[in-house]
């Protein structure tokens, strides 16, 4: 039995699934035909309060084409040091957008308003302007660590008291919702732009939305297409993605509860140093030297189970959709017999 921790996009589309991209109407989407994408777009701006919605093929590409249709060259943006758009984007934000990077740091990477303030650069010749702020829920550098609404709202009254535009990289946001007592309705009117996976915990192949007002998904629209993202019968793989928002919301509770599961397994095992307090699907522990973290991985991965390291002496689990209640059992049972071969 191969079990898969690594990430939650490693899952592939069940039957159901499969079945409903099989029967999706599909067009040329460069000509604005499919009427698949069409739903899916119009279907999520109208759950988070938004005006319209693009299709792309990666959040790295919805979170580019936000960067850059929101700033110019010689401005800035402002995010957490942990953010995936500092991080794992390539520097996309210097090679596209000609934009610098302020970077904050946090707990676990929940920006407080009053973190943002000496971010902010003075209006001086020799300082880039400030005009972005990119946040992120769940945070997964952070262990899917959770914003509250009004840690979101709070930093939208900053925004707009200083004329900052507000993107939120929503990779997984339908994980933050279903952990919290918010929901889509809640973040009406809050940010500029939203980001949104598909093809995480949500369980599709490809695909994320990007969100917001009509001329920023218009102008997003043409940036997309520079950037190569333009597709044709993509409807297919849009199918999914409605397919995914339809019957894998709920169900992320699985996936919440079997990672605080392995959290509590691992924080009794004492060979762990430490376990970043769980709040959604995502596992972040250390060991307590980094030499141990490769013949744990290894250990791991001679019992077919899989994950991946995350610096220094840390570890991450994900658990997601293809992760079921019997890979758990089997996970904690590996787990535990390392107390022994050690
Ligand atoms: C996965 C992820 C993205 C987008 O990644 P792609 O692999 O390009 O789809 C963006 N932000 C966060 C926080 C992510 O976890």
């Amino acid at each position: 039995m191969r079990i898969d921790l690594r990430s939650d996009t490693v899952t592939k589309p069940t039957p159901a699934m499969l079945d409903a991209m099989m029967h999706a109407n599909v067009g040329d989407d460069v000509f604005g035909e499919d009427s698949t994408i069409a739903e899916l777009e119009t279907r999520l701006a109208v759950m988070f309060g938004m005006e319209a919605g693009l299709f792309c093929p990666s959040g790295t590409m919805t979170n580019q084409i936000a960067i850059k249709a929101h700033t110019q060259p010689l401005d800035e943006i402002i995010c957490d040091q942990l953010a995936h758009i500092y991080n794992y984007e390539t520097g996309g934000w210097a090679f596209h957008s000609g934009v610098s990077i302020k970077l904050i740091q946090t707990q676990r990477g929940i920006i407080q308003a009053n973190q943002v303030l000496p971010c902010i650069q003075p209006d001086q010749d020799w300082l880039p302007n400030t005009r972005l702020l990119c946040i992120e829920n769940t945070v997964n550098r952070g262990g899917g660590s959770v914003y509250s609404l009004n840690e979101m709202k709070a930093l939208k009254e900053f925004c707009s008291a200083h004329n900052l535009i507000y993107h939120l990289d929503g990779a997984r946001i339908f994980n933050a919702i279903v952990s919290s007592n918010y929901t889509t309705e809640d973040l009406h009117g809050v940010f500029d732009s939203v980001s949104i996976c598909l093809s995480k915990g949500l369980g599709a192949p490809v695909g994320s939305v990007l969100l917001g007002k009509k001329d920023f998904i218009k102008k997003s629209r043409k940036i997309r297409k520079v950037f190569g993202g333009g597709m044709r019968q993509a409807g297919y793989i849009a199918a999914a993605g409605l397919y995914a928002i339809e019957n894998n919301v709920e169900r992320m509770k699985d996936d919440h509860y079997r990672a605080k599961v392995l959290g509590e397994t691992l924080s009794s095992l004492s060979y762990v140093a430490s376990v970043l307090d769980v709040e959604t699907n995502i596992v972040i522990f250390s060991l307590h030297e980094a030499s141990e973290t490769k013949k744990f991985i290894d250990y791991l991965a001679k019992h077919d189970i899989h994950a991946v390291p995350f610096g220094g002496n840390s570890v991450r689990f994900v658990t997601h959709l293809d992760f079921t209640e019997e890979m758990l059992t089997r996970v904690q049972e590996i787990l535990k017999k390392f107390t022994l071969v050690n």
